[in-house]
């Protein structure tokens, strides 16, 4: 587990889509073993870090990978843990039956290029959207940023509920 969000973090710190990609593999590992069984708080890691990201690359799997990571965050207080998701379904099923944890900052990754969602769907906090470079330039506020330097994402009630980034060229 430690080793889990040790690539989380590596994907969050370095920012780099070339490291990104190298951890990948080891990322869906942690994935499917968060989503098969119900972790103990006790046997979750605790971690000094002030921010992670999660899924920075993957998906939700099921509802008992999202409570994992709901504890993980309530072991973590201190961290502010962004996850980008498109699974509002499996977000909201596991809503329905906990609190969100108050340092879980849920990110909606809308799959529609070019249609930029202002509004978060139910217990979310922010929309992330891609668009065509020369589209909406004057709303693309992740554009050209490195996490470290920018953290709108991070920073919870930061009044900015909608993340817009051109669409990247590998
Ligand atoms: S908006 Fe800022 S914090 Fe969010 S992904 Fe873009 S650069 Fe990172």
């Amino acid at each position: 587990m430690l080793q889990t969000i040790s690539a989380a973090n590596a994907i969050r710190t370095r920012c780099c889509q070339r490291i990104a990609r190298i951890w990948r593999p080891r990322y869906s590992e942690t994935a499917m073993r968060l989503s098969e069984n119900l972790i103990d708080p006790q046997d979750l890691p605790f971690v000094a870090d002030a921010f992670m990201r999660i899924n920075a690359h993957g998906e939700l799997i099921n509802g008992t990978h999202f409570e994992n990571i709901c504890r993980f965050a309530e072991k973590n207080p201190h961290c502010s843990v962004a996850l980008w998701t498109k699974r509002p379904d499996i977000v909201n099923r596991v809503l329905q039956g906990r609190d969100k944890p108050a340092n879980l900052i849920l990110i909606y990754s809308n799959p529609k290029i070019g249609h930029i969602m202002s509004k978060p769907p139910r217990n979310f906090d922010r929309t992330f959207n891609n668009v065509p470079a020369e589209q909406d330039v004057d709303r693309q506020n992740c554009t050209g940023q490195r996490c470290i330097d920018c953290m709108l994402c991070y920073k919870p009630a930061n009044g900015v509920d909608t993340i817009v980034e051109k669409v990247k060229k590998y």
